[in-house]
């Protein structure tokens, strides 16, 4: 199964994600996540890419492309959710080239609709623990001690890009993105629109996936 977490930055893609893969076991492939872990190593592609991540611009469709292929052919069989993957149309038409060849389909997309104010609030109020990744929100789940990790004691950090200038660049972006890929997946009946609280969303997302998974029990 391919599943694509479509929304804009701080809709909670990241959390559902985690939460999907620990209950299906999907393989999550988040370009963000995989793109922030290459700066902070400090690899050539890091430093290629850094400047992109910290403006809350996009990086090329060429190198994220080329970062999937590397992840998909690895994982040829297993389920797979894709978080923050395709942004662009182009993304969308070079993954579709990628799943042919490997003789693999995409499932569903679904769409998180969140307003823009909530996406301000959420994200100026997100830490994130710079050790293992674990993902906090300073009123909605704060850590039991202030900028420590519950899971590992890493300290949590602010990201860069979750500053209120870089979000708001980062939503334009996202907007603008969107109105091309949205009616792409519209148009193939891949959309399922999900909104609300987390518990919500997430049994959504479920239902969906368990109606799917009978039809093709192997994910
Ligand atoms: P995210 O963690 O998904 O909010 O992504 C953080 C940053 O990584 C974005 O603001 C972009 O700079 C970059 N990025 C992540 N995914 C993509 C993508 N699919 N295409 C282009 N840039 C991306």
């Amino acid at each position: 199964m391919v599943i694509i977490l479509f929304g804009p930055p701080g809709c909670g893609k990241g959390t559902h994600a985690q939460l999907l893969a620990k209950r299906w076991g999907f393989l999550i492939i988040a370009t963000g996540d995989i793109f922030r872990f290459e700066v902070a190593k400090g690899t050539e592609f890091g430093e290629r890419i850094k400047g992109y991540l910290a403006r809350g611009e996009l990086v090329s469709d060429e190198l994220v492309l080329e970062v999937i292929r590397d992840r998909l052919s690895q994982n040829e069989k297993k389920g797979v959710i894709f978080d923050g993957f395709p942004r662009t149309l182009n993304q969308a038409l070079g993954l579709d080239k990628l799943l042919k060849e490997l003789r693999r389909e995409l499932d569903m997309v679904f769409l998180f609709e969140i307003s823009d104010e909530e996406v301000i609030h959420r994200l100026t109020t997100r830490r994130v623990c710079r050790n293992c990744g674990e993902i906090y929100n300073l009123e909605s789940k704060p850590p039991k001690s202030p900028g420590r990790c519950d899971i590992c004691g890493g300290e949590l950090y602010q990201r860069e890009d979750d500053k209120e200038e870089t979000i708001k660049r980062r939503l334009a972006i996202y907007q603008k993105e969107a109105a091309e890929v949205i009616p792409f997946y519209e148009k193939r009946g891949l959309v399922h629109r999900v909104f609300g609280e987390k518990e919500a969303v997430q049994r959504s997302l479920n239902e969906v996936i368990a109606a799917r998974s009978r039809e093709w029990p192997s994910i």
